[in-house]
């Protein structure tokens, strides 16, 4: 968000780069890297270089959600007299006023960054230290002769201590990167030349932290991460279109961009619904048919009425899919089970604010964030949200609100529920809270709408996906209607601040096929 304000701000930057890598900078500066914003000099340090360095509006972002910098700074983004330039400069003392607090090195030229990282690698290495370097190369930045010099040179200096992670967005420029020097095999190319090789989502927090924790697990080898990614990613009119490698969008665009930013919408089919068992099928099943997470019910016959699996179960599906697992456990004494599934290795793992105090919850959480797993409370639909979730929204990703009364598959939606997740939502932004709100249970297509402008951005389906003979196009029928929900916010925003018309004509391809839902179809149709 801060990038694109600063990208509109300029009016020049590399939008579609700096989105594509967002998880990517974010995960390793607020979740994985040894750093101290007061210190950036610190010996201990782990260190980051940027080498494509295009995508230095995401790279400021990141330092300045980091501490390095006041975010308000971005705003100055290739303003004459302003440290954050298109091409970052390396910090120093003397130059103080040119140069960014935070970065390692000045890039701008691609294709070295690599063997920089090689020769700060080599060096902890001969002094014994155990930083780590962690560098981003981009994909068109592959074409460069030197960066496979480097690679050649890695394995063989045998630097364990190097992650290179790879921005496979698959776009350089204006083209795609497979017409205008293909990279493929990607993958066995970098085997053949001695890397230790993962491939992840890059745009899933989960699985960069976890290929992270693996690399650095690993001994005699350098790490390749390919992170395949989405240029642009986040702003739909923006997606993979190579158009906007290195456009910037207008400046009066803006709110409604970081609005589209915000309002992002998660599909979570609920494995327990429809037929009982047969849990891998229907995990199968919703990846296919587009799903964004898989929600998991865990209940022990105690908190709920009813029991379904354990963290065996978990740990046995977590083999057959990538998708993030949102844990949702209704059981008592949640604390005494965590390890369960901290160990089958769920993304997100939810606790019933009902089943502990405050005090189990900051262990809880602790034990969590500690692995990388993403904090949520769960409030069942007729219990209050207590205070004391209000002081820890800085370390919860999700708050799930109870749509229905928990222990069932198959009920009816709740719609006394709307009101409150608007109370919520309002209080816990009040309080800082930049997670999500999760609305769980009896959610269909007819009050999708309704959810969704109640402030809820992880839909938890059941019934609606495995009731149904077509899960597939169960899903895409949850997809639109969450798409039409998303364009109707976002062109009442347009409308408000006086851009309708402009809005629906950089929109016009995505509006096309919600049109008529929408009732814009002669107004869509009027525009050149
Ligand atoms: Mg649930």
């Amino acid at each position: 968000m801060l990038a694109i304000q600063g990208i509109a701000e300029a009016g020049s930057g590399h939008p579609g780069a700096s989105f594509s890598a967002a998880e990517i900078m974010g995960t390793l500066y607020l979740r994985k890297m040894k750093h101290d914003p007061l210190k950036p000099g610190w010996n201990e340090r782990d260190y980051f270089i940027n080498s494509k360095a295009h995508s230095a509006p995401g790279y400021y972002a990141a330092l300045a959600m980091a501490g390095y910098f006041p975010t308000e700074e971005i705003k100055t983004l290739r303003k004459i007299n302003s440290r954050l330039q298109g091409h970052p400069v390396r910090y120093s003392e003397h130059q103080k006023h040119h140069s960014v607090p935070g970065v390692e090195y000045s890039g701008g030229s691609e294709g070295i960054g690599l063997s920089v990282s090689i020769g700060i690698a080599m060096a902890n290495k001969l002094d014994g230290k155990k930083n780590r370097v962690y560098t981003l190369i981009g994909d068109g930045e592959s074409n460069e002769g030197q960066i496979w010099e480097a690679a050649m040179a890695a394995p063989k200096f045998q630097l364990d201590n190097l992650v290179a992670i790879l921005d496979r967005n698959r776009i350089q420029q204006d083209g795609f990167t497979e017409d205008i020097m293909p990279l493929d095999p990607l993958r066995d190319k970098w085997l053949a030349f001695n890397w230790n090789v993962i491939e992840i989502d890059g745009h899933k927090v989960e699985q960069i932290i976890d290929a992270l924790n693996r690399a650095n697990q690993l001994e005699d080898k350098p790490t390749l991460l390919i992170a395949n990614t989405i240029k642009g990613n986040g702003i739909k009119h923006m997606t993979n279109n190579p158009q906007w490698h290195g456009k910037a969008p207008p400046r009066k665009h803006t709110p409604v961009l970081l609005q589209e930013l915000e309002s992002e919408c998660l599909i979570a089919p609920s494995i327990i619904a429809g037929e009982r068992e047969n849990y891998e099928e229907k995990v199968r099943k919703a990846e296919r048919g587009g799903a964004d997470i898989i929600h998991l019910d865990v209940m022990d016959g105690r908190f709920v009425p009813n029991t379904t699996f354990f963290a065996d179960t978990v740990r046995k599906l977590r083999h057959i899919t990538s998708l993030p697992f949102d844990v949702h456990l209704m059981i008592e004494d949640p604390l005494d089970h965590l390890q369960d599934y901290i160990d089958a290795r769920c993304d997100i793992i939810t606790v019933h604010i009902e089943t502990c105090q405050e005090k189990e919850f900051i262990t809880i959480k602790e034990k969590l964030l500690d692995s990388g797993i993403s904090p949520g409370v769960a409030v069942n639909p007729f219990t209050e949200l207590p205070d004391w979730v209000y002081s820890h929204t800085e370390d919860i990703d999700v708050v799930i609100i109870m749509s229905v009364n928990p222990g069932y598959a198959g009920q009816k939606f709740i719609p006394e529920v709307l009101p409150k997740m608007v109370k919520i939502g309002r209080m816990l932004r009040d309080h800082g809270y930049k997670g999500y709100i999760e609305a769980d249970g009896g959610i269909d297509a007819a009050n999708l709408q309704q959810v969704y402008d109640s402030g809820a951005r992880i839909l938890v389906a059941g019934s609606a996906v495995y009731g149904s003979s077509d899960i597939h196009g169960a899903i895409i029928q949850l997809r639109h209607k969450a798409n039409v929900a998303l364009e109707r916010r976002l062109i009442e925003h347009a409308t408000k601040i006086g851009i309708r018309s402009d809005w629906m004509k950089i929109r016009k391809h995505i509006l096309i096929p919600l049109a008529s839902e929408l009732e814009i179809e002669g107004e869509l149709h009027a525009i050149k």
